[in-house]
C-alpha cells in the first residue's frame, strides 16, 4: 500500500526538534513543532494548516515568526495547538510587531490558537489581519480522550507530560482508513480518472449506502459520456482499503515512571515514532536534571509500545563532536535487544 503522506525531521538529529508531515495529494501539511524552520520550502510552508507544540521553550516555538512571515498574505488561515497559556503567548507574539498597513492585503490571514488543558477543555481564540491581529474570543471546546483535531484525513492525539515543572505535550497523528484507487481497474472499465474519485472516496468514508447512484461524466475523442452506477458496485470494483498508520511525536520529557507509563500507552503500536534521545546513558543524571529522555529510556518506551519503526532526535550538542553513532547504538540496543545482541 503506497502512503499517502511523508514524516520528515525537520532539522536532523542535532538542530531544533520539529517532524513535518506532508499530507501529499491534499497539498496539505502539518508540522510538530516549530523551533528553527528555515530549512523548509517556502512552498511546504504555504501548505502548513496546522502547527502542533509540544511546550514554549525557544528551541520549539521561535519559528513562529519565520511562517507568519512567510504565510501573511495567504487567504487561508493556520491553527496553532499548544498548552496551557499558549494562546497568550500566540497574542504576545503578535503584539510585537507594528500591524498598521496589514489590513491593505488583499486576503484576510486567520491565525487561530487554541490550549488544551489537563480537564479537556480548549481554550480558544482568533486572530485576523482584517483585525491588525486584535485578539477574538472563540468558544471553547471539549475533547475527550486527547482527541485535539478530526478531520477527513486524520485525527490528532495529546498527551500532556511532565518537563520540569511545565507541561509538553506529545502528539499522535493517526490516519483515517487509507482508500486507493486500483487505477488498472478504472482503466479496464474505461472510466476516467478525476475530482470525481475524490468525490467517490468522500461518500464512501461517509458510509452512504451501496445503492446510492452515482453519475460519471466525461469527455471522449466521440463526445461527452454519462453512466450510472452504484456506490457499491464502485466501491468493490476501483476501491483498495488499508489500516491508516499512526505517527508518534515524543519530545522534552522527564524520564520518569509516570512520564513513561503514559508514553507507552500512548504511543502503543505506532508505525512510526519521533522520540527524543536528548542524552546518551552516561549521562542519565543530567538528563533527569533537566528533564529530558536518555537513548535507554527512549528504547525502553519503544519496545513496551512495540512501535515499528522509530528515529531518534533532540541530541545534545555536547555530543557532537563524537556524531550520532553512540545514540544510535544505545537506543537500538534497548528497543530491540534481541537484534543489537545478534
Ligand atoms: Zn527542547
Ligand atoms: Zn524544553
Amino acid at each position: 500500500m503506497r502512503s499517502v503522506y511523508q514524516a520528515k525531521l525537520v532539522n536532523g538529529v542535532w538542530g531544533d526538534p520539529g517532524v513535518c508531515i506532508d499530507l501529499k495529494y491534499q497539498r496539505r501539511a502539518v508540522l510538530f513543532d516549530i523551533g528553527d524552520v528555515s530549512a523548509l520550502p517556502v512552498r511546504m510552508l504555504l501548505r502548513v494548516t496546522d502547527v502542533f507544540v509540544s511546550h514554549t521553550h525557544m528551541d520549539h516555538f521561535a519559528g513562529f515568526d519565520h511562517l507568519l512571515r512567510v504565510c501573511l498574505g495567504r487567504a487561508t488561515g493556520v491553527r496553532l495547538h499548544g498548552p496551557p497559556g499558549f494562546v497568550s503567548q500566540v497574542e504576545h507574539k503578535l503584539l510585537a510587531y507594528t500591524w498598521n498597513l496589514v489590513q491593505n492585503y488583499e486576503a484576510d490571514f486567520v491565525i487561530e490558537a487554541r490550549e488544551l488543558h489537563a480537564d479537556g477543555h480548549v481554550h480558544r481564540a482568533q486572530f485576523r489581519s482584517r483585525e491588525q491581529f486584535r485578539r477574538e474570543p472563540l468558544v471553547d471546546l471539549q475533547t475527550q480522550g486527547g482527541l485535539i483535531l478530526e478531520d477527513e484525513q486524520f485525527r490528532l492525539r495529546a498527551m500532556p507530560l511532565e518537563h520540569h515543572d511545565i507541561v509538553s505535550l506529545a502528539f499522535s497523528f493517526e490516519e483515517t482508513t487509507h482508500i486507493n484507487v486500483w487505477k488498472s481497474r478504472l482503466e479496464e472499465l474505461g472510466l476516467p480518472s478525476g475530482p470525481w474519485l475524490t468525490e467517490l472516496k468522500q461518500r464512501v468514508r461517509a458510509q452512504e449506502p451501496d445503492d446510492t447512484p452515482m453519475r460519471v461524466h466525461w469527455r471522449t475523442r466521440e463526445g461527452s459520456r454519462e453512466q450510472t452506477f452504484s456506490l457499491g458496485e464502485l466501491q468493490r470494483d476501483l476501491l483498495e482499503f488499508g489500516r491508516g498508520q499512526k505517527v508518534c511525536y515524543v519530545t522534552d520529557v522527564a524520564g520518569h515512571a509516570r512520564n513513561r507509563a503514559r508514553l507507552e500507552e500512548f504511543v502503543q503500536g505506532a508505525d512510526l515514532l519521533f522520540i527524543e534521545t536528548v542524552f546518551l546513558d552516561a549521562d542519565q543524571e543530567l538528563a533527569a536534571r533537566k528533564a529530558h529522555l536518555t537513548t535507554t529510556q527512549a528504547g525502553e518506551i519503544a519496545r513496551a509500545a512495540g512501535v515499528k519503526q522509530a528515529e531518534t532526535f533532540h541530541f545534545s550538542a555536547r555530543y557532537r563532536e563524537q556524531g550520532p553513532e553512540a545514540h544510535h547504538r544505545e537506543f537500538r540496543r534497548a528497543w530491540r535487544p534481541d537484534e543489537a545482541a545478534a
